[in-house]
Protein backbone atom coordinates (compact mmCIF):
# COMPACT_ATOMS: atom_id res chain seq x y z
CA UNK A 1 0.00 0.00 0.00
CA UNK A 2 1.39 3.08 -1.14
CA UNK A 3 1.45 5.65 2.17
CA UNK A 4 2.80 9.34 2.10
CA UNK A 5 3.59 12.43 3.92
CA UNK A 6 1.99 15.32 2.98
CA UNK A 7 4.83 17.87 1.82
CA UNK A 8 2.94 21.57 2.16
CA UNK A 9 5.94 23.67 -0.14
CA UNK A 10 5.43 22.58 -3.53
CA UNK A 11 8.35 21.95 -5.52
CA UNK A 12 7.33 23.34 -8.59
CA UNK A 13 4.21 26.12 -9.28
CA UNK A 14 2.48 25.97 -12.85
CA UNK A 15 -0.05 27.99 -14.54
CA UNK A 16 -2.52 25.55 -12.96
CA UNK A 17 -0.70 23.04 -10.79
CA UNK A 18 1.52 22.77 -7.68
CA UNK A 19 3.78 19.58 -7.91
CA UNK A 20 4.88 18.42 -4.45
CA UNK A 21 7.19 15.83 -3.67
CA UNK A 22 5.97 12.68 -1.75
CA UNK A 23 8.32 10.53 0.80
CA UNK A 24 8.89 8.13 -2.32
CA UNK A 25 11.56 10.22 -4.63
CA UNK A 26 10.04 8.84 -7.54
CA UNK A 27 6.46 9.62 -7.02
CA UNK A 28 5.23 13.24 -6.87
CA UNK A 29 1.49 14.72 -6.04
CA UNK A 30 0.20 17.46 -8.59
CA UNK A 31 -2.64 19.24 -6.93
CA UNK A 32 -4.60 20.89 -9.57
CA UNK A 33 -5.74 24.47 -9.05
CA UNK A 34 -8.92 26.39 -10.03
CA UNK A 35 -6.55 29.06 -12.10
CA UNK A 36 -7.03 29.48 -15.85
CA UNK A 37 -4.27 31.48 -17.78
CA UNK A 38 -4.24 32.28 -21.87
CA UNK A 39 -2.07 33.93 -24.26
CA UNK A 40 0.61 32.87 -22.50
CA UNK A 41 -0.61 34.37 -18.84
CA UNK A 42 -1.50 37.55 -20.40
CA UNK A 43 -5.23 36.47 -19.55
CA UNK A 44 -5.60 35.17 -16.02
CA UNK A 45 -8.71 33.95 -14.07
CA UNK A 46 -10.12 31.60 -12.16
CA UNK A 47 -13.11 28.60 -12.86
CA UNK A 48 -15.03 27.24 -10.38
CA UNK A 49 -14.14 23.99 -10.02
CA UNK A 50 -11.50 23.69 -12.50
CA UNK A 51 -9.47 21.79 -10.36
CA UNK A 52 -11.33 18.90 -9.40
CA UNK A 53 -12.47 18.62 -13.29
CA UNK A 54 -9.20 18.36 -14.84
CA UNK A 55 -7.84 16.38 -12.45
CA UNK A 56 -10.64 13.64 -12.83
CA UNK A 57 -10.66 13.62 -16.79
CA UNK A 58 -6.81 13.09 -16.47
CA UNK A 59 -7.16 10.44 -14.58
CA UNK A 60 -9.46 8.84 -16.73
CA UNK A 61 -8.17 9.57 -19.76
CA UNK A 62 -3.82 8.84 -18.53
CA UNK A 63 -6.25 5.20 -17.70
CA UNK A 64 -7.69 4.81 -21.13
CA UNK A 65 -3.96 5.03 -22.61
CA UNK A 66 -2.52 2.94 -19.91
CA UNK A 67 -5.02 0.39 -21.43
CA UNK A 68 -4.00 0.65 -24.55
CA UNK A 69 -0.26 0.21 -23.40
CA UNK A 70 0.76 3.75 -23.89
CA UNK A 71 2.79 4.21 -20.85
CA UNK A 72 2.44 7.45 -19.03
CA UNK A 73 3.05 9.05 -15.19
CA UNK A 74 -0.18 8.55 -13.64
CA UNK A 75 -0.27 6.47 -10.77
CA UNK A 76 -3.66 7.42 -9.55
CA UNK A 77 -6.09 10.07 -8.25
CA UNK A 78 -5.93 10.27 -3.97
CA UNK A 79 -8.69 13.31 -3.89
CA UNK A 80 -10.59 15.83 -6.01
CA UNK A 81 -7.68 17.78 -6.71
CA UNK A 82 -4.98 15.67 -6.95
CA UNK A 83 -2.83 13.16 -8.75
CA UNK A 84 -0.21 10.66 -7.75
CA UNK A 85 2.22 10.44 -10.71
CA UNK A 86 5.75 9.23 -11.55
CA UNK A 87 8.71 12.07 -11.31
CA UNK A 88 10.12 12.48 -14.94
CA UNK A 89 13.00 14.67 -16.54
CA UNK A 90 10.31 16.63 -18.70
CA UNK A 91 11.27 17.20 -22.55
CA UNK A 92 10.92 21.02 -23.00
CA UNK A 93 8.82 20.03 -25.95
CA UNK A 94 5.13 20.73 -26.60
CA UNK A 95 3.97 17.92 -28.64
CA UNK A 96 0.30 19.23 -30.63
CA UNK A 97 -1.57 17.54 -32.54
CA UNK A 98 -4.31 18.60 -35.31
CA UNK A 99 -6.97 17.05 -36.40
CA UNK A 100 -9.21 20.15 -37.70
CA UNK A 101 -7.60 23.63 -38.52
CA UNK A 102 -8.12 26.21 -34.97
CA UNK A 103 -6.14 28.37 -32.69
CA UNK A 104 -2.44 29.02 -33.77
CA UNK A 105 -2.82 27.05 -37.00
CA UNK A 106 -5.38 29.20 -38.34
CA UNK A 107 -3.17 32.24 -37.22
CA UNK A 108 -0.45 31.23 -38.78
CA UNK A 109 -1.40 29.81 -42.21
CA UNK A 110 -4.79 31.90 -42.72
CA UNK A 111 -6.56 28.64 -42.91
CA UNK A 112 -10.26 29.25 -41.64
CA UNK A 113 -11.30 27.48 -38.58
CA UNK A 114 -12.74 23.84 -38.80
CA UNK A 115 -11.25 22.57 -41.69
CA UNK A 116 -10.70 19.48 -41.43
CA UNK A 117 -6.72 18.47 -41.96
CA UNK A 118 -6.09 15.78 -44.88
CA UNK A 119 -3.94 13.93 -42.06
CA UNK A 120 -3.73 14.59 -38.83
CA UNK A 121 -0.21 17.11 -38.29
CA UNK A 122 2.08 16.66 -34.90
CA UNK A 123 3.76 19.51 -34.79
CA UNK A 124 6.64 20.62 -31.97
CA UNK A 125 7.18 23.82 -30.14
CA UNK A 126 9.97 24.88 -27.41
CA UNK A 127 8.25 24.40 -24.17
CA UNK A 128 9.69 28.20 -22.74
CA UNK A 129 6.96 30.88 -21.80
CA UNK A 130 10.17 33.74 -21.99
CA UNK A 131 9.69 33.11 -25.96
CA UNK A 132 6.09 32.16 -26.45
CA UNK A 133 6.58 28.80 -27.03
CA UNK A 134 7.62 29.03 -30.56
CA UNK A 135 6.95 25.93 -33.06
CA UNK A 136 10.10 24.65 -33.77
CA UNK A 137 11.57 22.60 -36.75
CA UNK A 138 13.42 19.22 -36.25
CA UNK A 139 17.03 20.54 -36.73
CA UNK A 140 16.35 23.63 -34.15
CA UNK A 141 15.53 20.76 -32.00
CA UNK A 142 18.26 18.67 -32.80
CA UNK A 143 21.24 21.02 -33.68
CA UNK A 144 20.08 24.30 -32.13
CA UNK A 145 18.65 23.82 -28.75
CA UNK A 146 20.07 20.09 -28.31
CA UNK A 147 17.07 19.00 -26.83
CA UNK A 148 17.13 15.27 -28.40
CA UNK A 149 17.82 12.89 -31.53
CA UNK A 150 15.81 11.88 -34.53
CA UNK A 151 14.70 8.25 -32.67
CA UNK A 152 13.04 9.94 -29.84
CA UNK A 153 11.58 12.56 -32.02
CA UNK A 154 9.62 9.57 -34.30
CA UNK A 155 9.20 7.60 -31.33
CA UNK A 156 7.30 10.50 -29.76
CA UNK A 157 5.49 11.10 -32.98
CA UNK A 158 4.38 7.66 -32.98
CA UNK A 159 2.99 7.23 -29.66
CA UNK A 160 1.58 10.82 -30.14
CA UNK A 161 -0.37 9.79 -33.06
CA UNK A 162 -1.62 6.13 -31.49
CA UNK A 163 -3.14 8.73 -28.89
CA UNK A 164 -4.66 10.78 -31.32
CA UNK A 165 -6.32 7.66 -32.68
CA UNK A 166 -7.48 6.32 -29.35
CA UNK A 167 -8.89 9.47 -27.98
CA UNK A 168 -10.54 10.25 -31.31
CA UNK A 169 -12.68 7.01 -30.93
CA UNK A 170 -13.23 7.16 -27.66
CA UNK A 171 -14.64 10.59 -27.84
CA UNK A 172 -16.44 9.88 -30.81
CA UNK A 173 -18.81 7.69 -28.63
CA UNK A 174 -19.48 10.31 -26.26
CA UNK A 175 -20.60 13.08 -28.96
CA UNK A 176 -17.11 15.04 -28.83
CA UNK A 177 -14.70 16.12 -31.60
CA UNK A 178 -11.17 16.36 -30.92
CA UNK A 179 -10.18 19.33 -32.49
CA UNK A 180 -6.24 19.36 -31.44
CA UNK A 181 -4.13 18.65 -28.32
CA UNK A 182 -0.94 19.00 -26.90
CA UNK A 183 0.87 16.52 -25.19
CA UNK A 184 3.79 16.62 -22.67
CA UNK A 185 6.51 13.54 -22.14
CA UNK A 186 9.91 12.95 -19.55
CA UNK A 187 11.96 9.93 -18.92
CA UNK A 188 11.44 8.86 -15.49
CA UNK A 189 14.61 6.95 -13.51
CA UNK A 190 15.36 3.93 -15.61
CA UNK A 191 15.13 6.18 -18.90
CA UNK A 192 11.28 5.43 -19.82
CA UNK A 193 9.76 7.50 -21.84
CA UNK A 194 6.61 8.30 -20.18
CA UNK A 195 3.53 10.55 -21.54
CA UNK A 196 3.08 13.48 -18.73
CA UNK A 197 1.44 16.45 -17.87
CA UNK A 198 -2.25 16.62 -17.72
CA UNK A 199 -5.04 15.33 -20.52
CA UNK A 200 -7.81 18.24 -19.81
CA UNK A 201 -9.88 20.45 -21.31
CA UNK A 202 -6.70 23.14 -20.60
CA UNK A 203 -5.05 21.36 -22.84
CA UNK A 204 -7.63 20.03 -25.87
CA UNK A 205 -10.26 21.66 -28.20
CA UNK A 206 -13.35 19.68 -27.43
CA UNK A 207 -16.12 20.63 -30.05
CA UNK A 208 -19.70 18.81 -29.23
CA UNK A 209 -20.29 16.27 -32.90
CA UNK A 210 -23.55 17.96 -33.59
CA UNK A 211 -23.54 21.72 -33.10
CA UNK A 212 -19.84 22.65 -33.04
CA UNK A 213 -20.48 24.32 -29.67
CA UNK A 214 -17.03 24.84 -27.79
CA UNK A 215 -16.05 22.71 -24.62
CA UNK A 216 -12.64 23.44 -23.63
CA UNK A 217 -10.65 26.47 -22.42
CA UNK A 218 -11.45 28.30 -25.93
CA UNK A 219 -14.41 29.89 -23.98
CA UNK A 220 -12.43 31.50 -21.25
CA UNK A 221 -9.56 32.42 -24.32
CA UNK A 222 -12.63 33.96 -26.44
CA UNK A 223 -14.69 35.36 -23.23
CA UNK A 224 -17.42 32.65 -24.45
CA UNK A 225 -19.65 32.55 -21.32
CA UNK A 226 -20.24 29.04 -19.56
CA UNK A 227 -16.83 28.22 -18.95
CA UNK A 228 -17.66 25.70 -15.76
CA UNK A 229 -20.67 24.67 -17.34
CA UNK A 230 -18.36 23.58 -20.21
CA UNK A 231 -15.88 21.62 -18.59
CA UNK A 232 -18.48 19.74 -16.07
CA UNK A 233 -20.22 19.05 -19.73
CA UNK A 234 -16.86 17.42 -20.33
CA UNK A 235 -16.42 15.38 -17.27
CA UNK A 236 -20.05 14.05 -17.57
CA UNK A 237 -19.53 12.61 -20.92
CA UNK A 238 -15.75 11.39 -20.63
CA UNK A 239 -17.23 9.78 -17.37
CA UNK A 240 -20.09 8.37 -19.57
CA UNK A 241 -17.35 7.08 -21.91
CA UNK A 242 -15.12 5.41 -18.84
CA UNK A 243 -17.84 3.49 -17.20
CA UNK A 244 -16.96 0.26 -18.91
CA UNK A 245 -13.72 0.71 -18.09
CA UNK A 246 -11.79 -1.29 -16.01
CA UNK A 247 -10.12 0.87 -13.60
CA UNK A 248 -5.84 1.40 -13.32
CA UNK A 249 -4.75 -0.61 -10.28
CA UNK A 250 -2.38 1.46 -7.84
CA UNK A 251 1.12 0.18 -8.25
CA UNK A 252 0.44 -2.73 -9.79
CA UNK A 253 2.79 -6.25 -8.97
CA UNK A 254 5.99 -6.10 -11.36
CA UNK A 255 7.21 -9.36 -12.54
CA UNK A 256 10.78 -10.42 -14.20
CA UNK A 257 10.75 -11.07 -17.94
CA UNK A 258 13.73 -12.50 -20.14
CA UNK A 259 14.17 -10.84 -23.56
CA UNK A 260 15.77 -11.60 -26.54
CA UNK A 261 16.27 -9.59 -29.31
CA UNK A 262 17.92 -10.52 -32.49
CA UNK A 263 18.63 -7.52 -34.72
CA UNK A 264 19.11 -8.13 -38.79
CA UNK A 265 19.88 -5.40 -41.67
CA UNK A 266 16.79 -5.20 -43.66
CA UNK A 267 16.04 -7.05 -46.65
CA UNK A 268 17.46 -4.63 -49.33
CA UNK A 269 20.13 -3.21 -47.74
CA UNK A 270 23.79 -3.59 -48.90
CA UNK A 271 25.73 -6.10 -45.62
CA UNK A 272 29.08 -6.40 -46.44
CA UNK A 273 29.61 -8.19 -43.59
CA UNK A 274 27.25 -11.11 -45.03
CA UNK A 275 28.38 -10.89 -48.84
CA UNK A 276 32.21 -11.35 -47.28
CA UNK A 277 30.75 -14.44 -45.39
CA UNK A 278 28.78 -15.64 -48.14
CA UNK A 279 31.89 -14.88 -50.53
CA UNK A 280 34.06 -17.35 -48.25
CA UNK A 281 31.36 -20.19 -47.67
CA UNK A 282 31.19 -20.31 -51.76
CA UNK A 283 34.66 -20.47 -52.35
CA UNK A 284 35.47 -23.35 -49.19
CA UNK A 285 32.36 -25.54 -51.85
CA UNK A 286 29.00 -24.41 -49.92
CA UNK A 287 28.30 -23.58 -53.38
CA UNK A 288 24.38 -24.03 -51.93
CA UNK A 289 24.63 -21.39 -49.89
CA UNK A 290 23.20 -17.39 -50.46
CA UNK A 291 21.28 -14.21 -48.97
CA UNK A 292 23.71 -14.44 -45.69
CA UNK A 293 22.67 -11.61 -43.54
CA UNK A 294 24.83 -10.75 -40.40
CA UNK A 295 23.30 -9.51 -37.12
CA UNK A 296 23.19 -9.65 -33.18
CA UNK A 297 21.81 -10.99 -30.11
CA UNK A 298 20.93 -9.15 -27.33
CA UNK A 299 19.68 -10.63 -24.44
CA UNK A 300 18.09 -9.05 -20.60
CA UNK A 301 15.95 -8.92 -18.38
CA UNK A 302 13.91 -6.76 -16.74
CA UNK A 303 11.14 -6.12 -14.61
CA UNK A 304 7.58 -4.86 -16.20
CA UNK A 305 3.47 -5.96 -15.42
CA UNK A 306 2.77 -7.85 -17.80
CA UNK A 307 4.44 -9.35 -20.82
CA UNK A 308 2.60 -6.87 -23.01
CA UNK A 309 4.10 -3.87 -21.01
CA UNK A 310 7.81 -5.44 -21.29
CA UNK A 311 7.36 -5.83 -24.96
CA UNK A 312 6.22 -1.96 -25.12
CA UNK A 313 9.43 -1.50 -23.07
CA UNK A 314 11.50 -3.35 -25.05
CA UNK A 315 10.44 -2.35 -28.32
CA UNK A 316 11.25 1.69 -27.31
CA UNK A 317 14.83 0.31 -26.43
CA UNK A 318 15.22 -1.08 -29.86
CA UNK A 319 13.82 1.73 -31.32
CA UNK A 320 15.91 4.12 -29.29
CA UNK A 321 19.22 2.56 -29.36
CA UNK A 322 19.58 -1.32 -30.02
CA UNK A 323 18.34 -1.24 -33.24
CA UNK A 324 18.72 1.36 -36.30
CA UNK A 325 14.82 0.99 -37.58
CA UNK A 326 16.03 2.80 -40.87
CA UNK A 327 18.20 -0.22 -41.99
CA UNK A 328 17.60 -2.79 -39.29
CA UNK A 329 14.95 -5.48 -38.72
CA UNK A 330 14.56 -6.51 -35.29
CA UNK A 331 12.19 -9.07 -33.57
CA UNK A 332 11.63 -9.16 -29.61
CA UNK A 333 11.25 -12.72 -27.65
CA UNK A 334 9.51 -12.27 -24.40
CA UNK A 335 9.69 -15.54 -21.69
P1 LIG B 1 -2.67 26.40 -30.46
O1 LIG B 1 -1.27 26.17 -30.96
O2 LIG B 1 -3.68 26.37 -31.54
O3 LIG B 1 -2.76 27.60 -29.58
O4 LIG B 1 -2.99 25.16 -29.49
C1 LIG B 1 -3.13 23.85 -29.98
C2 LIG B 1 -3.61 22.93 -28.85
O5 LIG B 1 -2.59 22.80 -27.87
C3 LIG B 1 -4.81 23.46 -28.10
O6 LIG B 1 -5.64 22.37 -27.76
C4 LIG B 1 -4.26 24.12 -26.86
O7 LIG B 1 -5.15 24.02 -25.78
C5 LIG B 1 -3.00 23.30 -26.61
N1 LIG B 1 -1.89 24.14 -26.12
C6 LIG B 1 -1.00 24.83 -26.83
N2 LIG B 1 -0.14 25.49 -26.03
C7 LIG B 1 -0.49 25.18 -24.77
C8 LIG B 1 0.02 25.54 -23.47
O8 LIG B 1 1.01 26.27 -23.33
N3 LIG B 1 -0.65 25.03 -22.39
C9 LIG B 1 -1.73 24.21 -22.51
N4 LIG B 1 -2.33 23.76 -21.40
N5 LIG B 1 -2.22 23.84 -23.71
C10 LIG B 1 -1.62 24.31 -24.82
Amino acid sequence: MFTMTIATKPIYTGKAKDIFETEDSNVLRAYFRDSATAFNAQKKGEILDKGKVNASISSLLFNLLEQNWIKTHFIKQISENELLVKRVKIIPLEVIVRNIAAGSLCKRLGIKEGKILKSPIVEFSYKNDELGDPLLTRAYIKNALEITDDKTLDYITELTLKANKIFKEFFLNIGIKVVDFKLEYGFDKDGTLLLADELSPDNFRFWDAKTNEKLDKDRFRQDLGNVEGAYKEMLKRVKEGSKNMPTQCSMPNTQHFSIRVQVLPKQDILDPQGQAVEKALISMGYKNVKDIKIGKEIVFKITAESVEKAKIEAKQMCERLLANPIIEDYKIEVN
